[in-house]
């Protein structure tokens, strides 16, 4: 049964606020039969577009990862990637009357709550299972990813490096099982540099931002919430690791495979995510034309 491809057992809901516009949109996830993928559909406009969330379609991986189908687009869809990545769910529409997925807390802790909350359920066509077969690498100064041939799951390790400022180094590792992504990984909120708060302010960026829903990191080592600049309560000592885990596993997801592979970071963000998924996304079609 764990490699039938699985959808959702009933429609669920769920409002709130985008992180990068501040602007309010309510989501509908529906049950799809197989084969037919992550699909969002932009309720708000009236022919109601459907834009499929695959490295085919990605648009931008600048600080958040957008999507963009014949001019239409959804963007920050990230956090409920990865939630969809960590209960397995291949074949999802996801209705939405707006362009940016709503914000939560920052994290995929909802939105694995609310997909779980709606039930699973098995479809009769295997999943899209890629057993990686050969080393690749991408990288960008001293960030990198190297994904390695593995073939018990998806392992992935994070180094997360500020040379010395806002945080000690953290390193974090684990084997992705639905029950390590709910506890270990779901609940890691989103971060940001105090040092791009006023390129933030100054581009009419981050207007969802609340306390609620990220944290700031300080370059003396403090944690803070974003708006009241209190201290923040952290979720677990290495929350930013984990939060960067949670990214990449999003981010791979938009080659919609149930990927067999050792994922090596360091450093990287989601332009080096998206590259390394794309790369992943063209050495399954080599496999399948061989
Ligand atoms: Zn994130």
């Amino acid at each position: 049964m764990n490699n039938q491809q699985r959808t959702i057992s009933r429609i669920v809901e769920y409002s709130g606020v985008g992180l990068f516009t501040g602007e309010e949109t309510k989501l509908r996830f529906k049950p799809s039969p197989a084969n037919t993928g992550i699909n969002f559909i932009r309720t708000d406009i009236a022919s109601h577009p459907k834009v499929p969330a695959s490295v085919e379609t990605l648009s931008g991986s600048k600080r958040l990862i957008s999507l963009e189908k014949n001019g239409v687009g959804v963007k920050s869809i990230e956090h409920l990637m990865a939630a969809l990545a960590g209960l397995g769910i291949d074949n999802i529409e996801i209705e939405i009357n707006g362009n940016e997925v709503p914000a939560g807390d920052g994290s995929s802790l909802l939105f694995t709550h609310l997909l779980k909350g709606a039930g699973t359920k098995p479809l009769e066509k295997p999943k899209n299972t890629f057993y990686l077969q050969e080393e690749l690498k991408v990288s960008d100064g001293d960030a990198s990813i190297i994904a390695l041939p593995y073939n018990k799951g998806l392992s992935l390790s994070y180094i997360l490096d500020f040379n010395g400022s806002f945080l000690n180094r953290q390193c974090f590792e684990i084997e992705m099982t639905e029950n390590n992504f709910s506890t270990q990984i779901a609940p890691a909120r989103t971060f940001g540099l105090s040092t791009i708060i006023e390129e933030y302010k100054k581009q009419g960026w981050g207007r969802g931002v609340t306390d609620e829903n990220s944290l700031i990191l300080h370059e003396d080592g403090t944690i803070t919430k974003p708006i009241s600049m209190t201290p923040a309560k952290l979720r677990f000592p290495n929350e930013c690791v984990r939060h960067k885990i949670l990214d990449i596993i999003g981010d791979i997801y938009l080659t919609n495979l149930t990927l067999h592979a050792r994922i090596v970071a360091t450093k990287s963000g989601h332009f080096l995510n998206t590259c390394m998924a794309e790369k992943i996304f063209e050495s399954s079609k080599k496999q399948v034309n061989n």
